[in-house]
């Protein structure tokens, strides 16, 4: 059976003064009483609704739970109280505020106290994160690289060890919180935590400041630090070097440090993910009558790569696993020639002679018959636009 409104139990309405209720209530709680109405079962209900419905009506703070929230405000036993600090206030244990409830008001001032109980303190003060922009070669990229790098950022105070506090003392307590890192302030019916703006969310101050770090505990300095990158990362890779960020204030946890790769451009190679491509001018002679060639590779050797006599441009030769190291995998990418036959440029007198014997001495329907058949075709669309 759904709850009754409490406003239509005291038969009043939604905006009825305080003075209003007290009145409603007295009036019905006197025809009610059980001791006027001995054995009637109904009237006892009656008489314990009413009471309910003033209990919560006569209090500023849990008639506006009730008007937000209707009874889902007080479902349930247990969980939050309004003005909540200490607890235990008056009556508390009779007037339970619903685990719902409480659910519903970390919702929707869960921002504002801070992420107070959720994120824990352990991160106030905690050091920036920090970008380091780094450029490799696609050979660097492939075979992986070691290498120092110079940061320059905060580490923690050499005179104070970090505490931020001079000659030895200690930071105390903060008298704002308590120690706590966060102030509570009321703000009508919630109670709104927000980060002690004293000691910033640490819960201690610093009463004799250390000088060379002007009590934040941390100094700049650019630090040395061995990076390590692995073989086939690629351009965009981002590295996260844990806690190599800055120094946390006075002694908090360091930021983490975050290396961006960019791969160089190749003068010879274009890489696509694993495999790489290289596009190879060959002789027209090597490429008509076969032969050789001598390609680099990635890891820095050589590969031969044999031209079988008419080899034509565009042709693609596959060297298997002299591609690009793929990341954290034994796997190797393809490398792959592409092949540009050169015609040949500024011909001697005896050259061009001999290009002649060449075309005289047999049928170019045999030496090209691309252009043969091709030129053949184009004569028949001539003639049938004759027609
Ligand atoms: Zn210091
Ligand atoms: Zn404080």
């Amino acid at each position: 059976m759904a709850k009754k409104d409490y406003y239509e139990l005291l038969g009043v309405a939604k905006n009825a003064s305080a003075e209003d209720l007290k009145k409603a209530y007295r009036k019905l709680a006197m025809k009610h009483h059980p001791d006027k109405n001995p054995g009637d079962k109904q009237a006892e209900t009656l008489f314990k609704e009413i009471n309910e419905a003033y209990d919560v009506l006569k209090d500023d703070q849990r008639r506006a739970a009730y008007d937000r929230f209707g009874h889902a405000a007080f479902e349930q036993g247990g969980g939050f109280r309004p003005g909540g600090g200490g607890g235990g206030g008056g009556g508390g244990g009779d007037h339970p505020f619903g685990a719902g409830f409480s659910d519903i008001f970390e919702e929707m001032f869960g921002e504002f106290m801070g992420g107070g109980g959720r994120r824990g303190q352990a991160q106030a003060g905690r050091g920036s994160d920090l970008r380091y922009n780094m450029e490799v070669s696609l050979e660097e990229a492939h075979k992986g690289l070691n290498t120092t790098i110079k940061v320059p950022t905060s580490v923690p105070c050499e005179s104070c060890k970090g505490s931020g506090a001079a000659g030895g003392s200690q930071p105390v307590t903060c008298t704002t919180c308590h120690g706590a890192g966060k102030v509570r302030a009321t703000q009508g019916f919630f109670t709104i935590e927000r980060t002690c703006p004293t000691c910033h969310g640490t819960g201690r101050v610093i009463s004799n400041p250390c000088k060379p770090c002007g009590g934040t505990g941390r100094t700049r300095k650019e630090k040395n630090l061995s990076v390590s990158i692995p073989a086939g990362v690629e351009d965009g890779t981002r590295i996260r070097l844990s806690g190599e960020g800055e120094a946390g204030l006075r002694g908090a946890g360091a930021g983490d440090l975050y290396i961006f790769l960019a791969v160089k451009p190749h003068r010879f190679f274009q890489r696509e993910g694993a495999n790489i491509y290289c596009r190879v001018p060959i002789p027209m002679t090597t490429a008509s009558l076969g032969g050789s060639i001598e390609v680099p590779t990635i890891d820095g050797s050589r590969a031969r790569v044999t031209v079988p006599a008419g080899t034509q441009t565009g042709h693609q030769f596959r060297l298997k696993a002299k591609g690009m190291a793929v990341l954290r995998s034994p796997a190797r990418g393809d490398m792959f020639i592409q092949a540009v036959i050169e015609t040949p440029v500024k011909l001697n007198k005896k050259q061009q002679e001999l290009l002649r014997e060449f075309e005289k001495a047999g049928s170019e329907k045999d030496t090209s018959p691309e252009s043969a058949g091709f030129f053949a075709k184009v004569k028949e669309l001539w003639e049938d636009l004759k027609d």
